[in-house]
């Protein structure tokens, strides 16, 4: 039996949501692979991916399968009581990384909100209360919360906001000389982005992580690594840092994790967890039944020797014409990232315009992402199709030229 529903239109938005963001002027109302179509039966090639959370794309059947079926068994009893998959899907996660413990939570934010406060606690219970500074880059983002506006290093989005978390200060990233600066025995944690995304898709150099985890180690301060956006295969590996070889002591996972259901974790070693002992951190809803589950089902599929070759290939494709629609268009002047996680950083006539060249590719059908006014991001389905990364890169090309034309 289907309810009959009232309906709505993007003027809504501005009528009834908090006006802190600016969507798009369609509304996308269903997808399948790479495709979305939007209320007026338009199609549009994704891209974009839910800013690197659609991992498998939209409606994978493996993940329907997963979320159905966990559906129709039990959803939710809060962490009073552990749960099937949760404890599989820590299994998984313990079997294909460092990590010997995991944490579950429901966002990016949030996992680094547990592993900032395990930093500190650790640092606490070890070396007492002076122990309790952190360094992060400049221009990093590690989500949304007080103590994570506080550690991301961009003032917009902490200012504002009355005292922010005290005891952090910034770094220029991929710069080692500035880390060795800074760090100091009063450090407990070292916090970088292995790729910084959010901020134009700048990969970090591996002789910086080295170092970083060098220093890190002199001066018993913890290395975390936000793999908020490059885990769960985005760089053609199942995490960013086993594609540095450089070993963090805590990681955090969150966007493509879920492949669009929402999860986030923390996963750290049995020597650091115990720091977090029972009562000191929790959430109602974290590691739920529906949310591991299909996590679950997002490992099985990308953790597999095809999937993670196939990024690379894909990359490949990607970059090759990339380039070319840069160099005929005059768009943009390099094309940077690891695996599908893809920056196009604007030549200097069109800085600052990286929305502009968003609206013109979705006029053409293909929905693309920024990274900061200065850079055009791509963060498309980790299995994506060849023949849908031809067709929405011609839907592309189409846009740099119309837009480079006029
Ligand atoms: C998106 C992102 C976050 C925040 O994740 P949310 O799920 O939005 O809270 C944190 N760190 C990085 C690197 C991100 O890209």
């Amino acid at each position: 039996m289907s309810v009959e529903q009232a309906p709505v239109q993007r003027a809504d938005f501005d009528q009834v949501m908090v006006p802190n963001y600016s969507p798009a002027a369609f509304i996308p109302v269903r997808g399948e692979g790479s495709r979305v179509w939007d209320q007026s039966g338009r199609e549009l090639i994704d891209f974009a991916g839910g800013i690197a959370v659609n991992a498998l794309g939209h409606c994978h059947p493996a993940l329907v399968k997963a979320l159905t079926e966990q559906a129709n068994t039990l959803w939710h009893v809060s962490n009073v009581f552990t749960n099937e998959p949760a404890l599989r899907l820590a299994h998984k996660l313990v079997d294909a990384t460092f990590a010997e413990r995991a944490f579950f939570c429901n966002s990016g934010a949030e996992a680094n909100e547990a592993a900032f406060k395990l930093a500190r606690r650790v640092a606490h219970d070890r070396f007492g209360p002076e122990k309790h500074e952190i360094i992060a880059t400049v221009n990093s983002f590690h989500g949304r919360t007080l103590f994570t506006v506080s550690v991301g290093g961009q003032p917009k989005y902490s200012d504002g906001f009355g005292p922010k978390i005290t005891g952090i200060s910034h770094v220029p990233y991929n710069d080692l000389e500035a880390l060795k600066a800074q760090i100091s025995d009063k450090t407990c944690a070292v916090v970088i982005e292995p790729i910084q995304g959010e901020s134009g898709v700048v990969p970090a150099d591996k002789a910086y992580l080295e170092g970083a985890r060098k220093l890190c180690d002199e001066h018993n301060a913890l290395l975390i690594f936000d793999e908020v956006q490059t885990g769960v295969g985005r760089t053609g590996s199942l995490y960013a840092y086993q594609h540095y070889g450089v070993t963090p002591d805590i990681l955090t996972s969150a966007k493509s994790l879920g492949g669009g259901f929402p999860i986030g974790a923390m996963l750290t070693t049995t020597d650091l967890a115990k720091h977090l002992a029972v009562g000191t951190h929790g959430t109602t809803y974290g590691g739920n039944p529906l949310a591991c589950a299909v996590a679950c089902a997002v490992l099985d599929v990308v953790n597999t020797p095809e999937t993670l070759a196939g990024i690379k290939a894909k990359h490949e494709r990607f970059k090759a014409r990339l380039e070319k629609i840069g160099q005929q268009s005059g768009l943009f002047t390099q094309v940077r990232g690891v695996g599908l996680l893809i920056g196009c950083v604007l030549a200097d006539a069109w800085k600052g315009k990286a929305k502009d060249i968003l609206n013109a590719a979705e006029k053409e059908g293909v929905m693309v992402l920024q990274a900061g006014p200065d850079v055009v991001r791509f963060a498309p389905s980790l299995v994506v199709e060849d023949a849908d990364i031809d067709e929405g890169l011609a839907r592309f090309e189409r846009a740099a030229a119309k837009l480079t034309q006029s």
